[in-house]
């Protein structure tokens, strides 16, 4: 969304996680090929692509909490251009909506929506894979099934960064079953369904089409 606003091409865009829980950290991350010291780690963000910083890895937009304009109390959550031409009001109570992320980001952008700022580095939408095991148990993200499958999938695939963008999907199927190699897969081409969070709602990705599965 950020290359939207030519005012910040100047900088080396960077995703980091915050640090509520250690669970949640590296679910957001930058990808740097550089040698472990700080000077290089300034230089890589100074320079920024394509040399010594790589991309960034990052959740999908649409899952933050502040993504689209809403009113949480009421379950409104619009789209800005919804916004723009209805109004900022909530259509149910009349409070003022409270703002979206996007909606900010089309304000301040003097760029059409889906530019892609030439020479950027790539960056990666990812889904947590407790989130997807959770959306293939049917069972919530903090469940003790959900727990053991995921504890499982990372003694036989690897780190859970390394399954969700680097092992063959055949290799996940062959440790895992289809279902989770097919997610794994879905991530990667960005074939997920999003509905986006809004007025301190988170937003909710999914990979597999209502009945498909369970
Ligand atoms: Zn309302």
């Amino acid at each position: 969304m950020n290359w939207l606003c030519a005012q910040l091409d100047r900088y080396t865009l960077v995703s980091n996680s915050d640090a509520h829980s250690c669970e949640r950290l590296g679910r957001e991350a930058n990808l740097l090929d550089i040698e472990l010291s700080y000077p290089a780690l300034l230089g890589a963000l100074r320079e920024g692509p394509p040399r010594g910083f790589l991309g960034t890895v990052e959740l999908f937009p649409e899952e933050g909490k502040y993504h689209y304009d809403g009113h949480r109390a009421c379950g409104v959550c619009q789209d800005p251009a919804r916004t723009r031409s209805a109004g900022s009001h909530c259509p149910v109570c009349g409070r003022e909506l409270t703002q979206g992320v996007l909606n900010r980001v089309l304000q301040l952008a003097d760029r059409p929506d889906g530019h892609r700022r030439e020479g950027a580095a790539d960056y990666t939408p990812l889904v947590p894979l407790k989130e997807l095991v959770s959306e293939i148990l049917g069972k919530g993200a903090q469940t003790k099934a959900v727990a053991a499958a995921y504890e499982g999938l990372l003694e036989s695939c690897g780190s859970e960064l390394e399954i969700l963008l680097s092992v063959p999907v055949h290799d996940i199927e062959r440790a895992a079953g289809d279902l989770v190699a097919e997610a794994v897969r879905r991530v990667r081409e960005r074939e997920v369904s999003t509905e986006p969070g809004y007025d301190g709602q988170y937003g909710k990705v999914r990979v597999f089409r209502p009945g498909e599965i369970g």
